[in-house]
Order: structure tokens, then C-alpha cells, then sequence
């Protein structure tokens, strides 16, 4: 099963593609966001390539993301699907992913978006700390981190990542709202697209995608059933 999950920065998304992998037998979350930050802090040269977009809340060029997904999802725990969490974020990054899976005779189970207000997803993120070590998530307002800013959970220092800072944030939501958006009409058109609201709790939202999720496959099938059955024009 092949799904994706699109939404404001800060709406839930890798929270809630990490529950419904573990959901869905351990198929693999490919967050891009999570590939970039570990080639910046290898030094890779993709990393170097990604890091001035990122700190400046510009999106990566498509050429780089397409190749990096398709690589991806290549490898041999993907095989069973995956859920894409951050890509697409361009009509064009889209295309292309549609493209590729159709030379493999596979295409796009269906995508989940995450519905938020753009404020409420701004005070999140504005407020949102980082572990540098296991990646922990804390939140100013809810689930504050130690004082001393050393993870709870493993030790390691937590901090503010530079595209959290509220100047960046602001921009990365107009980035969303010209080139990300569309991708609503484009997987809405293919019948695909299940929308959720993203501002319940975790558990809520979560239990929503799964029940949601289900429903939408079972029409995608008996869709295709039916056009496949003989007499079909
Ligand atoms: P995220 O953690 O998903 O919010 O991603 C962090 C940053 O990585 C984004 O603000 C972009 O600079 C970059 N990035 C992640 N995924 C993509 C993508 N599909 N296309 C372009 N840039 C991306």
C-alpha cells in the first residue's frame, strides 16, 4: 500500500505517519524532512546541497527530491509500501512520483490530509523542541522540555530547529499555500484524497485516519471492480 500524508508544516503529519505504520505491520515512514536533516548532519553532500532551502524554509529543488524519493522507495523494505510523509510538495514532485510507480505497474493507495488552522499550526511549530540525539518531540506549552534542555528520553540536547523560528514559519506556510495545496485538487481529481481534522487529539485523529482510510480503499476497490467488470465500456 502506497499512501501519503499532506498538511500544513506542524499539522501531525509524522506523528501520525509513524502511528498508522506501526498500524499497518511496520511499513516503512519515509519522511523527507527527516532524510534531509540526517544528510545536513553527516555532511552529505546532499545535505549540503538541501541545507541552505531548509534554514530558510524555501522548499528543495524538485530534481533533488524526486531522485532522493525514488531511491527511496526502491530499497527492499518497501517493497510491501510505505507512507510518504512530506513528499510530494509540488505538483510536478507529484507527477513524477505517479509516473515512476506506473513503470512498476503500482500507483498511490490514497492520501490523507491533515486539516488545521494555519494559526494553530504556527503556535505549534513556533513552539516546538527538537532532541538532536533520538528526535523526541517536546512543545513549550504542553509538554515542556527539562530545564536544563538535556532529552528526557535519552540524554541528548534539545533545541529549537532553525526552521521553527517564527519568521521562518510564517514562510514555510505561504510555501505551502502556493505549492503544496494544489496537491489537494490533483489527488482529489483521482478520487483519492480522505480529509481529516488534524486539530483532535492524537489518539482521535489517529483513530480517524484508520477508520477513514479503510472506507476510502474499499471504495477505490469496488470502483475498480466495477469498471473492470465485463460490459464495462
Ligand atoms: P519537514 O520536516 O517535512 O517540514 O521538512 C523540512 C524541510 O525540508 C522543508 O521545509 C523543505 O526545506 C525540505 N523538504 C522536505 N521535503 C521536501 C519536499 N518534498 N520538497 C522540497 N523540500 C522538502
Amino acid at each position: 500500500m502506497e499512501l501519503i500524508f499532506i498538511g500544513y508544516p506542524g499539522s501531525g503529519k509524522g506523528t501520525q505517519a509513524a502511528l498508522l505504520s506501526q498500524h499497518l505491520n511496520n511499513i516503512p515512514r519515509i519522511s523527507t524532512g527527516d532524510i534531509l536533516r540526517a544528510a545536513v548532519a553527516a555532511k552529505k553532500e546532499l545535505g549540503l546541497k538541501a541545507k541552505k532551502y531548509m534554514d530558510a524554509g524555501e522548499l528543495v529543488p524538485d530534481e533533488v527530491m524526486i531522485d532522493l524519493v525514488i531511491q527511496r522507495v526502491s530499497e527492499p523494505d518497501s517493497v510491501k509500501g510505505y507512507i510518504l510523509d512530506g513528499f510530494p510538495r509540488t505538483i510536478h514532485q507529484a507527477q513524477e512520483l505517479d509516473r515512476v510507480l506506473l513503470n512498476y505497474d503500482r500507483k498511490i493507495s490514497a492520501v490523507i490530509s491533515l486539516e488545521i488552522e494555519k494559526r494553530k499550526v504556527v503556535e505549534r511549530l513556533t513552539s516546538r523542541r527538537v532532541c538532536g540525539r533520538c528526535g523526541h518531540l517536546y512543545n513549550l506549552l504542553a509538554d515542556l522540555p527539562p530545564e536544563n534542555n538535556i532529552c528526557s528520553a535519552c540524554g541528548g540536547e534539545v533545541y529549537q530547529r532553525s526552521d521553527d523560528k517564527p519568521e521562518t514559519v510564517l514562510h514555510r506556510m505561504d510555501v505551502y499555500e502556493e505549492a503544496t495545496r494544489p496537491l489537494k485538487a490533483y489527488y482529489g481529481s483521482q478520487g483519492k484524497l480522505v480529509q481529516i481534522d488534524g486539530s483532535l487529539s492524537i489518539e482521535k485523529v489517529h483513530a480517524e485516519v484508520v477508520h477513514r482510510l479503510v472506507k476510502k480503499l474499499i471504495e477505490l476497490e469496488t470502483a475498480a471492480k466495477l469498471l473492470s467488470a465485463p460490459g464495462h465500456a
